[in-house]
């Protein structure tokens, strides 16, 4: 007889608001690399019309930016017990990846450039701030090396040689960090301030990042450490996932290290 097939299921909080920059090809990537390794992948929208319960049964969190319009709607609904669900989740280990407004609405609080401060979920220690309008957005590619612990070892160790990200960002918000693991060092870009070198953080298992790109197709070892992570969640034993062609990423990577004139590791 064969043995149960494993599956996952990969929760996209708010869809239709929240992925802007491609942010949706992050979904795309995971479950398709998932599914290349023959685990079944149900992927569930995660917005107005979800009760509690379905986000209960979520094995990886995916969360993509948002104007500040957008981000204020989601967070009106998500309140009460709904964001206590969410965050029950993150706390207990659901990794997962929030993208550029997603990490803002994680944190205490972010201040748009125009209109009232937008309460966070307070999970993540940091707040962000928009200097106002007349303030440049920080936009372009960035390059950084995550730190964050154990992430950073973890990649290492699958990679066999340090781990460089790549993104695209494009915020107005400015992220400072209490305490919090930053999720990586700048090497190229701006990051979460343009200031203090740090970008992202990292809680628990979960990602906040200011890279789109989308993320994952670039850094495919983001989404195999996802993947496995979850699996490991949930079926409580490590499984060891089959390696990829990743030929074409890796050609995309160099080509891209090239044009930022980043040595590529
Ligand atoms: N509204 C946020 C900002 O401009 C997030 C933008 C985004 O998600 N790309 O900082």
């Amino acid at each position: 007889m064969n043995p149960q097939p494993l599956e996952l299921i990969i929760g996209w909080l708010y869809p239709t608001l929240m992925s802007t920059y491609g942010d949706r090809g992050n979904v795309i990537c995971l479950q398709q690399r998932a599914e290349w390794r023959g685990i079944r992948v149900q992927v569930i929208p995660l917005d107005q019309q979800t009760a509690a319960t379905q986000i209960q049964n979520v094995d990886i969190l995916m969360g993509g930016g948002a104007q500040d319009r957008q981000q204020e709607i989601v967070m009106r609904d998500l309140r009460g017990i709904k964001a206590e669900t969410l965050r029950e989740k993150i706390e207990a280990g659901t990794p997962g990846v929030f993208t550029c407004g997603a990490p803002q609405l994680l944190g205490h609080y972010y201040e748009p450039a125009l209109g009232q401060r937008i309460e966070g979920l307070g999970l993540f220690d940091l707040v962000s701030k928009h200097p106002g309008q007349g303030a440049p957005r920080c936009i372009g590619n960035v390059v950084f090396e995550p730190t964050a612990s154990p992430l950073a070892q973890d990649l290492e160790a699958m990679l066999v040689k340090k781990p460089v990200i790549i993104g695209f960002e494009n915020h107005g918000g400015r992220t400072y960090l209490g305490n919090v693991q930053p999720l990586g060092r700048v090497i190229k870009g701006y990051g979460n301030n343009g200031e203090d070198g740090t970008e992202g953080a990292f809680y628990r298992n979960a990602i906040a990042t200011y890279s789109h790109g989308p993320l994952l197709p670039k850094n495919p070892f983001l989404a195999d450490w996802l993947i496995q992570t979850a699996l490991k969640q949930k079926y409580q034993t490590a499984v060891s996932l089959e390696p990829l062609d990743d030929t074409l990423a890796g050609q995309a990577r160099q080509a891209m290290f090239k044009r930022l004139a980043v040595t590529a590791p």
